[in-house]
């Protein structure tokens, strides 16, 4: 399509160099000609120099949001979460080979007991399990001697009874080669409840359960390629921070498999970045580093010319934050993707858009204004495969969302990431609080990339790429909108509605 020879909306660069820091909420974008439908957008894209994903989202390393479970999630659905470092260097590292190990769909952390157990072990918690397996050392990646289900114990009153008396002994069990199609096939033809499922040498690995074949088929088949590194494995992603002994935790979580490097920084223009960034290049040849965060053209080249892979953005946009106010620096994030973006595209550096992703039109505005990937924390909180429990407040089912630069986060050891390590006095720059139960994110994430398919539609790019290239030569058309304006975009003037986003 030709350009139109008028002038109607302002380009990128146009809108962003007049001296106020916008965000996603102030700007709008034109619509274009459409002349092909959303499935033919493509998402792929890059998350660093080397390396490729075809969904763009990444979950961010923070410790109510990335661990295993996220992580293997994320990258079966074709992106990557990134492992928070907020724990020891051999946590960090069991995190990432139990990412790599995880087969989605099964219940990954079976109940375990041993054969001298007693009932009472399984009856004493206040919401007792109805099955547990029988295990030689009774932990999962132990020889499975039985299995136990209600049915076995229903009617046995002495709970000081040892479970080898009462399991069902050799149950029938799968292999860990199969796919889960292949495994929940199984489950349906043996009429069973429980399947535990073993390695070749009769170890038991998972489990999968007549409720995990109920739950997937409710969720939307992905239609992108999950994302697999050189290992066969799913990628996973690592947070360190940039002090010497964050060397030895590298060691530890390259070791484990972890396949790209984030350096946790809340300012990351630093001495410290440039150095670590230095050390991670001579030492781990092929290792991706990604720099951060950055909000300017300035700090984003400084970083850039120090080898970085990839570039995080973003300063006080986080739904946890409080930089902005605490620190009185940062900027609006629509104008800091922008400017970030445009000097690392000069070098073919990805940029990651982090923070304040609060819907599928933030993740249009951040791609078009030239990021690659989003880096969501608030998005994916209060999700099934976040860590930590639900619990209830109110007749609300809740878990818990932090911010890594909470005091609570911080006593626990994250206030490296704010420069706060040598000082005595902790002063927090992020809240901690919950978000309501959103269910999986095998559900959330293929919605809302559709969701972006159609954004890019109405947009009239197919691609990324287009995006880039179209708000680069100025096609892409903006234009800042008045409160008044914002109000008009979202829903007003109902009594009341409900509203179901998918
Ligand atoms: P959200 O997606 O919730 O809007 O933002 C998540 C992002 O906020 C993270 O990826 C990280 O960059 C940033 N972040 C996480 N914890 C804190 C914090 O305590 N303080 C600040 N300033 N930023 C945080």
């Amino acid at each position: 399509m030709a350009s139109p020879d008028f002038e109607d909306g302002f380009s990128a660069q146009k809108l962003f160099n007049q001296g106020t820091s916008y965000t996603y909420d102030d700007v709008i974008l034109h619509p274009y000609f459409i002349d092909f439908p959303s499935e033919a957008v493509n998402l792929t894209t890059h998350l660093s120099k080397n390396i490729t994903l075809s969904t763009p989202c990444i979950s961010s390393p923070m410790d109510t949001i990335t661990e295993s479970s996220m992580a293997a999630t994320m990258a079966a659905l074709g992106g990557i979460g990134i492992v928070h470092c907020n724990n020891k260097p051999s946590e960090q590292a069991s995190i990432i080979q139990k990412a790599k190990s995880v087969c989605i769909g099964f219940t990954h952390d079976p109940l375990c007991l041993s054969p001298s157990d007693t009932l009472r072990t399984l009856t004493e918690d206040s919401s007792p399990s109805p099955y547990a397996l029988i295990t030689e050392s009774g932990t999962l990646n132990s020889k499975l001697l039985g299995i136990l289900t209600e049915r076995d114990f229903f009617s046995v009153n002495d709970l000081e009874t040892q479970v080898k008396d009462v399991m069902t002994k050799v149950p029938i069990c799968t292999s860990s080669k199969l796919s889960f199609d292949e495994a929940a096939a199984f489950l349906i033809s043996q009429k069973l409840k429980y399947l535990p499922i073993v390695s070749d040498d009769e170890l038991l690995v998972d489990l999968l359960t007549r409720e995990d074949v109920k739950r997937m088929r409710g969720f939307p088949p992905s239609s992108v390629a999950s994302s697999i590194g050189e290992d066969g494995k799913v990628l996973v992603g690592v947070a360190i921070g940039t002090r010497e002994s964050d060397k030895e935790r590298l060691e530890h979580v390259v070791k484990a498999g972890a396949n790209v490097v984030v350096l946790d920084s809340s300012q990351g223009d630093s001495i410290y970045q440039r150095e670590m960034i230095g050390y991670i290049k001579r030492t781990y040849q092929g290792l991706d580093v990604i720099a951060g965060n950055v909000v300017t053209a300035y700090q984003a080249q400084n970083l850039i010319k120090a080898g970085a892979d990839g570039l995080r953005v973003g300063m006080g946009s986080g739904s946890i934050c409080t930089t902005q106010e605490v620190c009185a620096v940062g900027r609006g994030q629509a104008t800091a993707v922008y400017k970030v973006a445009s000097v690392a595209k000069d070098y073919g550096i990805p940029v990651i858009a982090d923070g304040g992703i609060a819907n599928s039109g933030h993740i249009v505005k951040a791609l078009a204004l030239g990021a690659s990937t989003v880096m969501m924390g608030s998005f994916l909180a209060g999700t099934e495969e976040a860590p930590g429990s639900y619990f209830y407040q109110n007749g609300r089912r809740l878990k818990n969302y932090r911010g890594m630069g909470s005091l609570d986060a911080m006593l626990k050891g994250s206030d490296a990431r704010y420069l706060g390590d040598k000082s005595k006095l902790k002063i927090a720059q992020g809240v901690s609080g919950a978000v309501h139960d959103k269910g999986s994110i095998l559900k959330i994430i293929p919605y809302t990339m559709q969701a972006v398919r159609q954004g890019f539609q109405d947009l009239g790019v197919s691609s990324i790429q287009s995006a880039h290239d179209r708000c680069r030569s100025g096609a892409l058309k903006f234009e800042v909108r008045t409160g008044a304006a914002q109000v008009e975009g979202g829903i007003h003037d109902l009594v009341m509605y409900e509203k179901k986003t998918f």
